[in-house]
């Protein structure tokens, strides 16, 4: 008994997108130019997708590598960046607008309360001057304190003698946090 083959239906070329009548049902190219090139794009999309999964895994490796003081640092400095743009070129220390720079200043510092290191209340920005030169200039820095954001949450920071261990996922958390906050506050200027 004859088997009737049913002639093949035409179909769109995988490479160039023209109509053909494939021969059988694997071909997927119109031509063997098209079916070449078809292969070469292949190889291509493959190579790709591995050197780009190869790439993920060597950052990822990269990442778990580094020691908890990197990401301490990069998170403290979000904090900070964040820290500077709320309050804009001010310093709490000694009221001056017009310094070269300013920094982000802890009222307790991180390494006295390492607890307060992200703690909004804490930071504030301060002139290059008192942060370095002064250390902190504290006196004066407790006065404009106490007038910004009242005695309570001073005494609150005061107060504060938990310790408190990062973990790299918490420190993950608050950058992110931090560096979302930033953007809206430059968003908001350039809206403004
Ligand atoms: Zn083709
Ligand atoms: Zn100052």
């Amino acid at each position: 008994m004859a088997t009737i083959l049913k002639p093949p239906k035409p179909k769109k070329c995988k490479c160039c997108s023209e109509k053909f009548t494939p021969r059988n049902t694997l071909q997927t190219a119109c031509s063997p130019k098209c079916a070449i090139q078809l292969a070469k794009q292949l190889t291509q999309r493959k190579q790709q997708r591995e050197e780009k999964e190869q790439r993920a895994a060597w950052n990822k490796r990269k990442a778990a590598t580094k020691p908890l003081s990197h990401w301490m640092n990069m998170t403290q400095r979000a904090f900070n960046d964040y820290i500077r743009a709320r309050d804009g070129e001010i310093c709490i220390s000694c009221g001056s607008t017009t310094a070269v720079s300013y920094h982000a200043g802890h009222y307790r510092t991180t390494a006295a309360a390492s607890q307060l290191r992200f703690n909004e209340d804490n930071v504030h920005s301060q002139c290059s001057a008192c942060n370095t030169h002064q250390s902190g200039n504290i006196s004066p820095y407790r006065i404009n304190l106490i007038t910004k954001i009242g005695l309570q949450r001073v005494l609150a920071l005061e107060s504060n003698n938990e310790p408190h261990r990062y973990t790299r996922e918490e420190l993950d958390g608050i950058r992110a946090r931090y560096r979302a906050l930033l953007r809206e506050i430059l968003r908001q200027r350039e809206a403004a």
